[in-house]
């Protein structure tokens, strides 16, 4: 792990890096940074797991309707190969997840019941659920289940010990098993009890989607071919603007959209009307702006806007130039003329790290931005790496989602991955 830290903060120190001279010592650094990265961490296919009692955590935080139905499955899908072989190798499977946010104490709106039933029939096989995180019939459960069972506990935030990180919580989940996968990325920037405090007490290995996404992530963030761009929209301004400082470090060209761009325009003096603007990051925004200034990054905002009276009235939807925003009008998504910028950098792009979308893609009339460029993106001949789950969702919206390269199941998680941050839910994992 020193290792690691060390050839990070070599890398973080060399903030001259955008010359053509520095890139080629920053990319050693870099490639060693990689190499230490992928061959360090164990995963299932390090370890013999026949007999073994597996405690996997995954991450079935799925999207539901009003009524409760899923509505994507694809975080289940994401987790069935690592299940497959487990299963396959003799392993006896206990899985654990967290759904929603039931507060500590149980909820009956966030049973897993049906998700479990969506995996058994995803997987073709029986999936012994569980109404319980932890106790009597858990123990009794798991000490009986046989190799190649499949057992899935209630959701783990049912229990006020798993945010809390509870010592006695993590006992018990170790209790249960020899063994703890890790399989739930989405969840790795978290400190909670089923994804890392039980790795005090038993060992934690990768499982494949986890290693899948820490080697895509690795290599595209510090390795990447190049140009590197990166595109951040959404609305979640505040959790985000604190990655773009090391992003900087790092990309080529950053194309900013949606709530963050209203941002940066406000911060560069433009009167945004009733937009979304998160009016305490302004100073941020311009210290962002100086940085990428000094590093040569070229940071993009748009030039051009759709506003409207509300996000739910595409009727009044009209291109403005962002000095030109009316002060009853919200700017929704990026205008035709910023499409056509941010698209020719795209297509001239090696990798493309993409979060949050363009605007409110949701409503149709403000879902060109997104999807105009998301099919730039995928007609382009670079790396695609998305993550954010309402970016996903536009990602589907637009019917592209086969032919992105990498859809990261994470999505706080891929930011504070981008960030440079070592995250608590792959520190724990076993280095080989
Ligand atoms: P992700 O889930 O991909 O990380 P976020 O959660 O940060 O993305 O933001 C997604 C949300 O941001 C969407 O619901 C979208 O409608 C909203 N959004 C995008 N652009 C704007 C905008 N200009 N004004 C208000 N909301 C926006
Ligand atoms: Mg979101």
């Amino acid at each position: 792990m020193l290792a690691v830290s060390l050839i990070w903060y070599s890398l973080l120190q060399n903030t001259a890096c955008k010359q053509k001279s520095c890139r080629s010592r920053v990319q050693i650094a870099v490639a060693s940074f990689k190499e230490v990265l992928t061959l360090t961490k164990k995963s299932v296919k390090d370890i013999d797991l026949t007999g073994k009692r597996v405690f996997t955590r995954v991450d079935f935080n799925v999207p539901r309707n009003e009524q409760g139905e899923i509505t994507d499955d694809t975080k289940i899908r994401a987790a069935l190969p690592t299940i497959r072989y487990m299963l396959a190798q003799g392993a006896a499977v206990i899985l654990a997840s967290h759904l929603g946010r039931p507060k500590g104490k149980p909820d009956e709106n966030l049973r897993l019941d049906a998700v479990a039933a969506r995996l058994s029939l995803l997987l073709g096989h029986h999936v012994q659920k569980l109404d319980e995180v932890v106790g009597e019939e858990v123990s009794l459960a798991a000490a009986t289940l046989q190799p190649g069972e499949l057992l899935f506990l209630e959701n783990v935030r049912f229990h006020p010990g798993e945010k809390s990180n509870d010592e006695a919580l993590a006992k018990a989940y170790a209790g249960l098993a020899d063994l703890f996968v890790s399989d739930a990325f989405g969840t790795a920037h978290r400190t909670h009890a089923s994804n890392t405090g039980l790795a005090k007490y038993i060992p934690a290995v990768a499982g494949l989607q986890m290693a899948t996404e820490i080697e895509i992530l690795s290599k595209c963030l510090h390795n990447p071919q190049r140009p590197l761009v990166a595109i951040v929209g959404g609305n979640k301004i505040a959790d985000k603007i604190r990655v773009l400082h090391n992003l900087l470090r790092s990309v080529d060209s950053l194309l900013l959209g949606g709530g963050m761009a209203n941002t940066f325009l406000k911060a560069k003096g433009y009167q945004l009307g009733k937009s979304l603007v998160e009016e305490d990051q302004l100073a941020v925004a311009v210290k962002i702006m100086r940085e990428a200034a000094t590093l040569k990054v070229n940071l993009c905002l748009p030039s051009d806007l759709i506003v409207a009276d509300s996000p739910e009235d595409g009727t009044s939807a009209q291109v403005v130039t962002v000095d030109l925003v009316q002060a009853d009008k919200m700017a929704l998504d990026i205008g035709p003329q910023t499409r056509k910028s941010y698209g020719d950098l795209v297509s001239k792009a090696g990798t493309v790290l993409w979060n949050g979308p363009m605007g409110v893609f949701e409503v149709d009339a403000f879902a060109q931005g997104s999807i105009e460029l998301l099919n730039t993106l995928v007609q382009s001949e670079a790396y695609s790496i998305v993550g954010g789950g309402d970016m996903i969702a536009a990602v589907k919206k637009a019917g592209v989602d086969k032919q992105i390269s990498h859809i990261s199941t994470g999505g706080g998680a891929t930011l504070e991955f981008w960030e440079g941050k070592e995250l608590p839910g792959i520190a724990v994992l076993q280095e080989k």
